[in-house]
Formats: structure tokens, C-alpha cells, sequence
């Protein structure tokens, strides 16, 4: 049990980007949380040191190869420790008052549901849980009771300036987005780009694989997707923009004209602050805006055609049923193999195009009504990327 005024909290993928940036803001506040369970995929080290600091009930390292390190490690602690993929998803039941979901890719999916089935509150980072299973995820948010919370920083801007309660006057949701590295590359520059210089994002520092995925713009179509899921508007009523300054994270227009946005530096640990102590204010150490030194704040429509991986996360939305997580593990797949340099950069969109292309005429595209259907067309997606990739 807590001590009173105490809040309970689990982060999975504790040593991520979202994970340090959590972690941050807890050592900050040491007395305000007690930590439940903590999680990492291979980073055993890491782990160990963030277990024997912040000292949770459970650390967990779902690749079972590092089990003995971190049992001889937090032997005698008190600290459970326990690996695997079954252990990670079971240490989402543990009870607490917040879940921090921030593992990256699809792999988030079932600890996060697991969470959510808990009914408390889930600070989610983990957006690909969304595009893969959005309409099951969140029907079982209504079931549970739950309450999700926008970690990703434009929907927790988006989230504190929609009127819910004035819902039918919402003309529409604007998510920034900075551009990336490549905005002003042309395609024949893209062509040839680099992990090294993908990896570069002007403003953000986070995780590989969003890093590639805002380089894309994929990012900022799995956050329409996203978007979609967490606020009641069609999907047309979502829109990007693009702002290279990153000042601004999303925007909420309404029927009497009135624009209302969110502003901040870029720094996770506003949103993150934000969550962990909704509805209240909590505090954070990020950097405060100076809207005089920046100046000028800029913006400009996306360029489909030169970022063609948002033009397929718009169309497998409007598309709906399973194209959403074609998408998202066709992207995942290839992501890793640019990463890997076995792709190009603009590879990753045309095998994300091939991807869905394929699962349509194999008739793959069917709504999953289930977390096992889900899964099952992620993992056949994978197997249907891979092939494509070889080809
Ligand atoms: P990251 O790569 O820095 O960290 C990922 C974490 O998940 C690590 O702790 C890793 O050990 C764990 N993990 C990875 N694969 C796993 C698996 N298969 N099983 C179990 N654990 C696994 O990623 P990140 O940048 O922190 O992003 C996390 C999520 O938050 C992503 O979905 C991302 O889109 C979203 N997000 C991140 C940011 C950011 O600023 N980093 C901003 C908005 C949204
Ligand atoms: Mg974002």
C-alpha cells in the first residue's frame, strides 16, 4: 500500500527515452511515488541501476538471456526479479495507480491492454498499440473504465485544449510536426540519406525507431491514427502541419473560430508531468518558451511526395479495418532493415506500399475483432514484409 498522497506507478520500458524522461520527473519528487514494476527489453544494466535506485516491487527483462544477471544482481534487495515476454504482460496486472506504457513498436500492445484491463490510468506513449488495435484497445478502455492519458506530445496538447464538453462545435485537430531532418532534402538528396543522418531530428531527442519514423513522416500519420482513437471527430477532421520550430504541439479549432494550441520546449517531460499529475498541475524542469528570443514561429503543408509514408498512414486510415496494422508492422520491419542498412530510406515506404498492397489481395485486411486476431495479422504482416524485402 501507498503511504497517503502517494501514487503507485509502473513504467514499462523504464529505460527508454519516455522511461528516463518518467524517471526523471519521479526522482524529482521521490516521496510523491512508489514504484510497482519497471521494464526493459535487453538493457539488463541499465535496468538494474534504475531498479536499485528507484527500488519497485518488480523489475522485468523481457529477453529472458539477461535473467541471471539481473537476479544475481537484485538478490537480497527485496526486488522481484523475473524476464520473459509472459512475465512482462503479467507484471501489467500488478496493481497501481498509473502505468506508464512507453515500450516502442507493436510489443507494447499487450502489457499495455493488460494495463488498461486494471482499470486505472494508463499514460500512453506507446502509440503503435493504437494503429495496431486502436477500436479494440479503446473499446476496452470503456469496458475497464480506464483512463488513457496522451503521453505523445501533440495529443497531450490536443487533450489540454479539447473542449470535450463542446465536442459537436470542434471543426477540427491540427498536430505539429517539425519536419524532421529531411524537410527541405529533395527526393533524390533522400535517396541516398544515412541512419546516421535519419537519426538526427532537429528538435526531439527520442528512441531509434520514431527518430526514423519522423523522418519519414510516418510519424505523424501513426499520430493522426493515433488522434483518431483518442478523440470522438471523424477522420477527416484530423489535419498535419508542419512547424519547424516545435513550439507549438497541436491545436483545436472551433465552430466560433477560435484556434486554441498548446505551447512548450520541446521536452517530454511536460506532457509526461501533465499525465502523472492529472487533473491537477504538476511541475517540470523543462525549459520555459521564450517566445521573444524564438521570434518567429513558421508552418507549412505537408509534402506528400516527398514524404510519401504519411500519404499511406492517411490512406490505410480512411481504408480502416485491419489496414492500420499492416501499416504499422510493415513500417516496424522496415524501419529496423534501414536501420540495419539493408533498405534505403525511401525503401521504407515503398515496402510499407508493397506490404499493404499484398494483404489486400491476399484479402489480409479484414477488422481483427480480436487481440488474437491483432496479433495474428501483425505477425503475418512481418512475415509478408520480410518476404517482400528479399524479393
Ligand atoms: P526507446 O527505444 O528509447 O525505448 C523503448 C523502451 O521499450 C526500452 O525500455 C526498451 O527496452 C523497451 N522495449 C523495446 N522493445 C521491447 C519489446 N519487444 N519488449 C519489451 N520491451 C521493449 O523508445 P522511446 O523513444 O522511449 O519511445 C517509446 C514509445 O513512446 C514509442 O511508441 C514512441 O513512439 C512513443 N513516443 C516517444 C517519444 C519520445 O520523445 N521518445 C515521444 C512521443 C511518443
Ligand atoms: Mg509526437
Amino acid at each position: 500500500p501507498s503511504a497517503a498522497g502517494q501514487m503507485s506507478l509502473s513504467v514499462f520500458g523504464a529505460t527508454g527515452s519516455i522511461g528516463t524522461s518518467t524517471l526523471d520527473l519521479v526522482d524529482r519528487a521521490p516521496d510523491r511515488y512508489r514504484l510497482v514494476a519497471v521494464t526493459a527489453q535487453s538493457s539488463v544494466d541499465k535496468l538494474i541501476e534504475i531498479a536499485l535506485k528507484f527500488r519497485p516491487e518488480r523489475a522485468v527483462i523481457a529477453d529472458d538471456a539477461h535473467y541471471a544477471t539481473l537476479a544475481d544482481a537484485l538478490a537480497g534487495t527485496g526486488i522481484e526479479a523475473a524476464s520473459g515476454r509472459a512475465a512482462l504482460i503479467e507484471a501489467a496486472t500488478m496493481p497501481a495507480d498509473m502505468v506508464m506504457a512507453g515500450i516502442t513498436g507493436a510489443a507494447g500492445l499487450e502489457p499495455a491492454l493488460r494495463a488498461v484491463q486494471g482499470g486505472g490510468r494508463i499514460g500512453l506513449a506507446n502509440k503503435e498499440c493504437l494503429v495496431c488495435a486502436g477500436s479494440l484497445f479503446m473499446a476496452e478502455v470503456a469496458r475497464a473504465g480506464a483512463r488513457v492519458l496522451p503521453v505523445d506530445s501533440e495529443h497531450n496538447a490536443v487533450f489540454q485544449v479539447f473542449d470535450r464538453e463542446n465536442v459537436g462545435r470542434i471543426e477540427k485537430v491540427i498536430l505539429t510536426a517539425s519536419g524532421g531532418p529531411f524537410r527541405t532534402w529533395t527526393r533524390a538528396e533522400m535517396e541516398q540519406a544515412k541512419p546516421s543522418q535519419a537519426l538526427k531530428h532537429p528538435n526531439w531527442s527520442m528512441g531509434a525507431k520514431i527518430t526514423i519514423d519522423s523522418a519519414t513522416l510516418m510519424n505523424k500519420g501513426l499520430e493522426i491514427i493515433e488522434a483518431f482513437h483518442l478523440f470522438p471527430l471523424e477522420a477527416h477532421q484530423f489535419e498535419a502541419l508542419i512547424h519547424p520550430q516545435s513550439a507549438i504541439h497541436g491545436l483545436v479549432q472551433y465552430e466560433d473560430g477560435s484556434l486554441l494550441a498548446q505551447l512548450g520546449a520541446p521536452d517530454m517531460r511536460t506532457p509526461i508531468a501533465h499525465c502523472l499529475s492529472w487533473p491537477e498541475r504538476g511541475t517540470a524542469p523543462s525549459a520555459r518558451l521564450d517566445l521573444a528570443a524564438l521570434a518567429t514561429l513558421t508552418f507549412e503543408k505537408p509534402d506528400f511526395d516527398r514524404f510519401p509514408a504519411f500519404a499511406l498512414a492517411l490512406a490505410a486510415l480512411k481504408r480502416g479495418e485491419g489496414a492500420p496494422t499492416v501499416l504499422n508492422a510493415a513500417n516496424e520491419i522496415a524501419v529496423h532493415a534501414f536501420l540495419a542498412e539493408r533498405i534505403g530510406f525511401l525503401d521504407i515506404a515503398g515496402t510499407v506500399e508493397a506490404a499493404l498492397d499484398a494483404a489486400e489481395k491476399r484479402g489480409l485486411l479484414k477488422e481483427p475483432g480480436s487481440l488474437e486476431a491483432a496479433l495474428e495479422l501483425d505477425s503475418e504482416t512481418r512475415a509478408l514484409t520480410r518476404h517482400i524485402m528479399a524479393a
